[in-house]
């Protein structure tokens, strides 16, 4: 009754707090919730080597890869989530896994945000350096056992999950990806590695986006560029995976359902079947 309703995006400390601090004002008492979100078993991960990208551009996203612990954090999935305990952090922070168990190592993609504390501190990170971690799992975005296309859209850090799909894929469906940065010369995350994995035919077809280079052109618009393959490639079943963040997520729907519309197919449809799903932040 004192605020409208607020949602909370899958156990968002962060958000948590917020809305407690908001009820708190309403109510003129400080509220200060402590949600505990850490799990009992943390485990310590070092630094194997860290990649920094998009400096020029206003935009530093660094991959950063851990050395695979050698016990616990059970098993887990590219699109599961590490939880950070950052120092001088109240709560984790949540991140989206690059890599699967099988692959030997933990990777994450980290856009550093202005005065972000975790970020911050993670892309500070060196090599050899610990930090405390948890897994949780996020089956909602693992990738289906299927022989059907693929279809893969992100932006931005968003771009790491969708390598753990590829990684573990290996060429087993058709995987067709849209990715948007800013600067083909500056924050072309996994270059050489998308590269390497369309010679080899593990990645079917790579479109890419750049909104600050000299013809600024957003994921969305090479998604409607190619609305022709994507219908063909939905009715065969594909899949749809969506990573990144929220305004993205958002033009990425819309255009979706605009090239749905001839087919009379709506997304719901396709969330409904497990067929679009979303991680984003
Ligand atoms: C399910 C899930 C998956 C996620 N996966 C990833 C991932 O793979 N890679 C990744 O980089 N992040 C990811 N995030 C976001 C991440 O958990 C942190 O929220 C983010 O790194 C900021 O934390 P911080 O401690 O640096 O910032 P804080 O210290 O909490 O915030 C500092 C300032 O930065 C601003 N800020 C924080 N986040 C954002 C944002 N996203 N956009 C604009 N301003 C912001 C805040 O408003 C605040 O002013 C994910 C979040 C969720 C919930």
């Amino acid at each position: 009754m004192l605020q409208p309703l607020t949602l909370i995006d899958r156990q968002n400390a962060q958000a948590f707090n917020e809305w407690g601090n908001q009820v708190g004002q309403c109510i003129g008492c400080d509220l200060n919730l402590k949600v505990s979100l850490e799990p009992s078993s943390t485990r310590t991960l070092v630094l194997a080597s860290k990649e920094t990208y998009g400096i020029s551009v206003d935009a530093p996203v660094s991959i950063l890869r851990f050395a695979k612990p050698e016990r616990g954090l059970g098993n887990y999935n590219a699109g599961d989530l590490v939880g950070i305990i950052a120092p001088d952090c109240d709560i984790p922070r949540y991140y989206s896994l690059a890599s699967s168990r099988s692959d030997g190592f933990l990777e994450i993609c980290v856009r550093k945000q202005p005065n972000g504390r975790c970020s911050s501190f993670l892309s500070g990170l060196e090599a050899g350096q610990k930090v405390t971690a948890f897994v949780k799992r996020n089956p909602e975005f693992n990738v289906k056992h299927s022989q059907k296309p693929l279809i893969l859209i992100g932006s931005g850090a968003g771009i790491g999950p969708l390598m753990g799909f590829l990684r573990g894929l290996r060429g087993r469906r058709p995987v067709y990806m849209y990715w948007g940065g800013r600067s083909k010369l500056s924050d072309f995350l996994y270059e050489s590695t998308l590269d390497e994995m369309k010679d080899r035919g593990d990645l079917t077809a790579l479109s890419t986006a750049f909104s600050r280079d000299q013809n600024p052109v957003y994921v969305q618009s090479k998604l409607l560029a190619d609305e022709g393959n994507l219908r063909t490639q939905i009715l065969q079943g594909a899949d749809i995976m969506v990573c990144g963040g929220q305004a993205m997520a958002k033009d990425v729907s819309n255009i979706l359902s605009d090239i749905l519309s001839p087919l009379k197919i709506t997304l719901a449809d396709l969330k409904s079947q497990k067929r679009f799903v979303e991680d984003v932040y």
